[in-house]
């Protein structure tokens, strides 16, 4: 007799015993790290091809222009209202555990390595850099924005011009599915990946790394873990009438893969195939909802940025003012957006945040020692809050293929 297992066990027996060796046996577990880099050298190469083609024919086949505008519309006001949302529960949960209070300059522990803080671009500079100056470039690069605005402009031009463009979208069309083809036979080795990628970090992250910032851990898992459990939930149930259980079963892969991967980007294949398959949302909306989240829509972020501020000003003793938070909330939001979807990024625009209400940037050397576990977490946060709004998106837009 056969044994079969499904995909999502599969996955989290890949988790649960990536935790047990990596604790058991330490760093010498390491080598089992080419396999996680494997697996995420496949879901990346997935990527550019992948936002390309399905866009374009998600654009090109909407015929009327008044939907996607609908569409555009109700994806960014989502993922702002979410991200604002995230700010203010990070905000009051570090406020709840005060997690910089009692810690002195010389705990241990808290030497942390040298990082580097690179200067965040500002707002209008964000902005132009959507346009590409070539979209080979784009595409060369993987930079998200701006495959998606060529394959936006693609799109509309391909309906626009009508009878002469039908092979280029039969080309597109084909190349799409292709590329789903692609995707579904690299999630088969997903297990692997999770393994070879979580294993080490856990074997590297012993209790004495994580001891004595316990408690900012804690702050940023809780938040995260109440964003997803009340935000969402009565998003995708009152939005699409969806139960919060099969909208978390459903999204739970992708959203184990950006814990191991802490790359949202890198993600993206997988939380496209989750959404379209488990929670029922069409490709059309996925291909636009998806792969804009990953790039601009990060919940998670914005959670750990509010811990981060409320820590460093706790330990430097720093009293912030109603102003001064409001301005944390306000450039939170646009540090979010900025941030992009692979390791550590929000790290750096936590920079930003703290020059906007003049903060010591040193605080941020107290908890980079520790990064890479607080971005496991906000990373699926980033990723199950893209889902809900393809969720949430599909609902309101009653899509035909749309359970
Ligand atoms: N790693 C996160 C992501 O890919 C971004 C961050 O560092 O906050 O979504």
């Amino acid at each position: 007799m056969k044994f079969k297992i499904n995909l999502v066990t599969q996955i989290f027996i890949a988790f649960v015993l990536a935790i047990i060796l990596g604790s058991v046996f330490g760093s010498s577990i390491d080598f089992l790290k080419p396999f996680g880099d494997l697996f995420l050298r496949l879901i990346k190469f997935i990527i550019a091809p992948l936002i390309l083609s399905t866009l374009v024919v998600g654009v090109a086949s909407t015929t009327d222009p008044k939907q996607l505008g609908r569409i555009g519309f109700k994806t960014i006001g989502y993922y702002l209202v979410t991200t604002a949302l995230a700010i203010v529960i990070g905000l009051s949960v570090a406020f709840i555990i005060s997690p910089g209070k009692g810690l002195s300059v010389s705990s241990d522990g808290l030497v942390a390595p040298e990082i580097a803080t690179q200067e965040p671009q500002s707002p209008i500079t964000t902005l132009l850099n959507i346009v590409p100056d070539n979209p080979f470039t784009s595409l060369a690069n993987g930079s998200i924005l701006q495959i998606i605005f060529f394959a936006l402009f693609l799109g509309l031009a391909i309906t626009l011009v009508g009878e002469k463009a039908k092979p280029v979208y039969a080309f597109f069309e084909g190349f799409a599915e292709v590329m789903y083809k692609i995707t579904g036979i690299v999630m088969k080795v997903a297990p692997i990946g999770v393994l070879g990628l979580l294993a080490p970090v856990v074997g590297q992250y012993g209790p004495a790394v994580l001891l004595p910032l316990l408690k900012v851990i804690l702050a940023v898992y809780i938040a995260c873990l109440l964003h997803a459990l009340i935000v969402y939930s009565t998003a995708v149930k009152t939005f699409a009438n969806m139960s919060p259980k099969k909208f978390f079963t459903g999204i739970s892969p992708a959203a184990l893969v950006a814990f191991s991967t802490a790359s949202s980007a890198g993600t993206l294949p997988m939380t496209i195939k989750n959404t379209n398959e488990n929670l029922g949302v069409p490709k059309k909306i996925t291909s636009f909802v998806l792969p804009l989240g990953a790039t601009i829509n990060m919940d998670g972020t914005a959670i750990y940025q509010g811990v981060a501020v409320i820590f460093i000003a706790q330990f430097y003793s720093l009293e912030l003012s109603f102003m001064q938070l409001l301005t944390v909330v306000l450039i939170t939001i646009l540090a979010s957006i900025g941030t992009a979807g692979v390791p550590g990024a929000g790290m750096i625009m936590l920079a930003m945040v703290l020059t906007s209400v003049n903060m010591p940037l040193e605080g941020i050397a107290l908890i980079a020692g520790i990064d890479r576990v607080l971005d496991m977490m906000r990373t699926s946060v980033n990723v199950v809050g893209d889902a809900s709004a393809a969720v949430v998106v599909a609902g309101t837009e009653k899509a035909s293929d749309y359970k």
